[in-house]
């Protein structure tokens, strides 16, 4: 997740906004992944669900996912997406300074679906709260 990390420093460095890896909780400084699950969306089915944004080193990715898909299972119609943090950094500054209604197009509304508040980096309790 984006973070605020306290950090000694000068007074304006006191605060700092890191990527944190879901899985082991170090910062990420260098290739890395957004990761997000999304259910439903289907025309004539659910609406679309989305999670909120995971981040993920490159090599924890496939282990963060593993510990997703049990509070976000596929059988329960979740498919995780993710996307490199570069090009999610690109778009998101774009987006910050462009409006959506600015582009052709329209937008598919969704449901966010959050997990109950936890350490990502601990295992789901027993029962999959969360999962659906
Ligand atoms: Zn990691």
């Amino acid at each position: 997740m984006i973070e605020y990390m306290a950090f000694s420093g000068t007074d304006d460095a006191l605060n700092c906004p890191i990527f944190i890896c879901d899985y082991c909780r170090k910062q990420i400084t260098g290739p890395g992944n957004i990761v997000w699950g999304e259910a439903g969306g289907h025309p004539e089915g659910e609406p679309r669900r989305r999670t909120p944004l995971f981040a993920t080193h490159k090599d924890c990715d496939h282990k963060f996912t593993a510990m997703f898909r049990q509070i976000y299972p596929p059988e329960g119609g979740w498919r995780d997406l993710w996307d490199d943090i570069d090009t999610f950094l690109r778009q998101l500054a774009h987006n910050a300074t462009h409006a959506l209604d600015e582009k052709a197009g329209e937008a598919h509304p969704h449901i966010m679906d959050m997990p109950l508040v936890r350490n990502w980096g601990q295992q789901p309790d027993e029962g999959g709260s969360g999962a659906r």
